[in-house]
């Protein structure tokens, strides 16, 4: 695991009042996370010039970033820019989708998992998903939690694994006298805890987070964000977020997208997330942020 987040400062926006410091005026920032040495540690996913076709409408350009270890990472832009193609080309899950063509590499751990020997199913274990609607299973709380390590074949103390994989996603208190309850019976907010903690209890390095709190009421969607912060001590997270107030509360880095009148999704910018919300580079970036397209 790579040093750091508990060691990270903390920025608040308190910019004079241009359009950009004004659309994000009060949030708190994560570090620049170049402070706390992440530069020299290797990247957890390297994206290299993936482009995806979904049979002839070309949805991904060319994108290539590096997404930091142990950290989280936002992917903002407009509806349609290819934000949730993006986050499914790190698990492989676009090929699950007919008629999808893929170019380019994703490496993980600098293994390409686009490799011919590569294993979707293998990839999908180190890569943990979370979706925009809370899906658990129609099972009860301690089976939601314990289904992926029984598909894989766990033997270890399953009890043990279901409180700790609750703990961790904030959930124990909440469930511990009730692991028998059906998981659907649990409020929204509860759900998507609950869903996060069936992806980390298979272990997982990363997890993709497919704007998870767009179902959610603010204070459910409150305790999400704080769990984000708190899972990126251990995993790395890459989330998908049109809430660009969340994005910049919640990730260290930011990637802007957008697609062009070809409707081609493209990495625009990348970088820290205080660099895009306070001094981005291309004036894009700028007019998405405050609020001009999009
Ligand atoms: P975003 O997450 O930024 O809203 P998406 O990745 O969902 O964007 O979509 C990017 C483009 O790919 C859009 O034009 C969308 O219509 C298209 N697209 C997404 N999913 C599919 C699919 N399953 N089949 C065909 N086209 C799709």
């Amino acid at each position: 695991m790579v040093g750091g987040v508990t060691g990270d400062t903390e920025r608040t926006s308190t910019g004079p009042g241009t359009g950009v410091a004004a659309a994000t005026a009060g949030v708190t920032f994560q570090s620049n996370t170049a402070e706390d040495g992440e530069d020299a540690v290797a990247p957890a996913v390297e994206i290299r010039n993936v482009s995806l076709w979904y049979g002839a409408n070309q949805a991904l350009g060319n994108v290539t970033l590096d997404i930091p270890r142990n950290r989280v990472t936002a992917l903002i832009g407009p509806s349609g820019c290819g934000k949730s193609t993006l986050l499914r080309c790190i698990n492989r899950m676009n090929e699950l989708i007919d008629g999808v063509r893929i170019e380019g590499d994703v490496f993980i751990d600098g293994e390409n998992i686009y490799g011919p020997e590569v294993d979707p199913p293998d990839v999908r274990r180190i890569v943990g998903m979370v979706f925009q609607r809370p899906n658990p299973f129609p099972k009860s709380i301690y089976d939601n939690v314990a289904f992926g390590a029984r598909i894989n074949g766990y033997k270890g103390d399953m009890d043990g694994l279901v409180e700790e994989s609750l703990r961790r996603a904030a959930l124990w208190d909440e469930v511990k006298d009730d692991l028998r309850k059906s998981g659907l019976a649990l409020s929204g907010g509860q759900q998507q805890r609950l869903c996060i903690a069936r992806a980390i209890a298979v272990n997982p390095e990363i997890v993709l987070m497919d704007e998870p709190c767009s179902a959610l009421d603010p204070i459910a969607t409150q305790r999400i964000e704080d769990l984000m912060q708190d899972l990126a001590s251990d995993y790395t997270i890459v989330v998908v977020t049109h809430n660009m107030q969340q994005a910049a509360r919640v990730s260290h880095r930011t990637a802007f997208m957008l697609a062009g009148d070809d409707l081609v999704g493209r990495l625009v910018e990348f970088d820290d997330t205080n660099q895009i919300f306070l001094n981005p580079n291309d004036e894009r970036t700028e007019q998405y942020i405050t609020g001009r397209f999009g």
